[in-house]
This record gives structure tokens, sequence and C-alpha cells, in this order.
């Protein structure tokens, strides 16, 4: 088994870059709210909270982008682009990438193989109806891949995935184990999103703390030097709707400049780095699927679940 990390550079990129940067904007707008809960189709408040996305965070952001010469990717749900068919063109206009992001970003944990295919395939004719983009490039809702997600991605000719949090730089795995197809992962960590730094909606999300976006940049700005200093591949997340208000923007574009100045940082798109990594990553990894270990012998409780292992694990999951 090769263990991970320890002193040799992470990954082999291309002559004269050291590393590797992303910043990537998952354009929710409207549909996680929707897909979280119906009702608040009814809340005209918290809809503008989502709607200032599209209509005024994007068209700063990609201003911003062009200022900056940078490239950038785009995750938007199918219903996104429906709503928004003029923002959605813009982003390809800019010269960005768009990624799959859900139809209506379903939630996504313990659905069955069907329904899974139905969200990506709505998904994709929306954005090749709207904008005529087949995206090569797929970011689970909520981040929320199932064991059966990579295997319908291949399917349907995905090159890449950026929803998964175990590594620090590309890798390629296999869709199940033993299968001869694989996919590339571009892996996120939760310590570079937005939403965990500034979501906040009563009576939906957040934790009640709206961090300054001037902490926000210097941990981003922190992981983007460390990343550069090992030669990984750092990848910021962020949400429109919620690093598009103004001090936040601004601060977004001084973290731009400031990742952009490190020596050797490449940064562009996430289709960039897999198409790079797709010629460079010949280790294939596989995940593991593991089963919750029980106690045969120990006393059963009174809903037939054995003591120990299985209780434990159920407890545990119910708090996450
Ligand atoms: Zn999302």
């Amino acid at each position: 088994m090769t263990l991970l990390g320890g002193d040799d550079p992470v990954f082999s990129w291309p002559d004269g870059i050291r590393a590797a940067a992303s910043f990537t904007f998952d354009v929710d707008a409207e549909s996680c709210v929707l897909a979280h809960d119906p009702g608040a189709a009814k809340r005209m408040s918290l809809m503008s909270h989502q709607s200032y996305g599209p209509l005024v965070a994007v068209p700063k952001i990609l201003s911003i982008l062009a200022r900056q010469d940078i490239r950038a990717t785009f995750f938007v749900p199918g219903f996104t682009a429906e709503c928004h068919p003029d923002v959605v063109q813009a982003i390809v206009d800019g010269g960005h990438e768009i990624g799959h992001h859900g139809y209506l970003h379903e939630q996504m944990q313990g659905i069955d193989r069907e329904t899974e295919a139905r969200y990506l395939d709505r998904g994709l004719e929306a954005l090749h109806r709207v904008a005529g983009v087949v995206p090569v490039g797929y970011r689970a809702p909520w981040w929320e891949m199932n064991y059966q997600t990579p295997g319908l991605l291949v399917e349907r000719g995905f090159r890449y995935d950026s929803s998964l949090l175990d590594g620090d730089a590309p890798y390629r795995f296999a869709v199940e184990p033993g299968s001869a197809e694989s996919l590339i992962e571009i892996p996120v960590d939760w310590a570079l999103d937005d939403w965990e730094q500034y979501a906040f909606y009563p009576g939906w999300t957040g934790s009640g703390v709206i961090e300054s976006p001037s902490k926000a940049r210097e941990m981003w700005q922190l992981e983007a030097d460390a990343q550069h200093a090992q030669g990984g591949c750092w990848v910021l997340t962020n949400h429109p709707f919620i690093s598009g208000r103004p001090s936040r923007a601004h601060a977004l574009e001084q973290l731009i400049e400031g990742v952009k100045a490190l020596d050797g940082m490449w940064v562009t798109t996430l289709e960039e780095i897999a198409e790079h990594a797709a010629n460079v990553t010949k280790v294939v990894r596989t995940h593991t699927r593991y089963e919750v270990p029980t106690f045969p012998d120990a006393p059963i409780l009174q809903d037939g679940t054995p003591v120990g292992g299985a209780s434990r694990a159920r407890e545990t999951a119910t708090l996450g």
C-alpha cells in the first residue's frame, strides 16, 4: 500500500509549475434552498437572499476574474441555468468552465441509482439546452457523493469529480472496486469553503457567526501558502450569494492577488488540472466501503441491533 504524505512533493506538475490553485464557484442560487425545503418558495426575503447570487454577485465576480486575468470553474445546477440563462451565458462568454452540480441541488444521501441518474440527466439536459454546455466535471450537491455516483459519471462521459475530501492533490480512483474504469478526483475541504465562514439565514442555515472577510482571507491564504510549499492543489469553494457581498468580494480579489503572487502557482480551472492529472496519474486508488463492526456474542437490543459497534455508529451518525 502506498502511503500518502511525507516529504516528497505530493504531485507531479508540468515543468515550471510548483503547485496548482483553482477558484471555484457553486452557483446554488435558489436551487439549494428549494431542495432543502420546498416551502421556502413562499419566503420572499429568503429567496431574495439566494437571488443576490446570480443577479448581483456573479457579474461582480466575473469582473474580478477578468481584471485578475484568471479563469475559474462554476458549478451550476440545471435549475439555476433555467432561471438565469443570461448569467450562465455570461460565465461561458467570460471563458470560464461550467461544471455539473445536480438539477435542483438535490439531497443525495441514501438515494437509489435510478433516482441519482435522473438528477444527473436532467442537469445535463438543462446545461446543454441553456448554454450549449457539455460539462466534463461534477461536484455533488452538498459534496455528498454516493458509492454509486462515480460509475454514473463515467457512463455519462464525465472526466473528473470535485466532491471528496481525502487528498492534498488530484488522484485517479476506480469507479467500483476491481473496475477498469476510473475517474480523476480533485479533492475539496470544508476549511476552504465560504459557507462555514459566512453563511447565515435565520431558520435555514448558518452557525450564527458571520466571520470577518479578513479572517477568511487569512486562513485561505495560509492554506494556499502551505499547498504551494508542498506542491499540492488548492481548491477554494465559494458561493456567489455568500462571497459576492461587497467586503467579501473585495477580500476575494485580494486573495486572488496573493495566490497568483506565489512563484510557480498555476491558477486555472479544474478541467485543466484534471486534464493534466489524467496524463500523469497512473496509480488507481479504490475507496473502501466499510462494514460497521458488530460483536456477535453481544446482547441484542429491543430494536434488534446488537450492543456495540452498530448501535454506537448509529448514534454518531445521528449527531453528525
Ligand atoms: Zn452547492
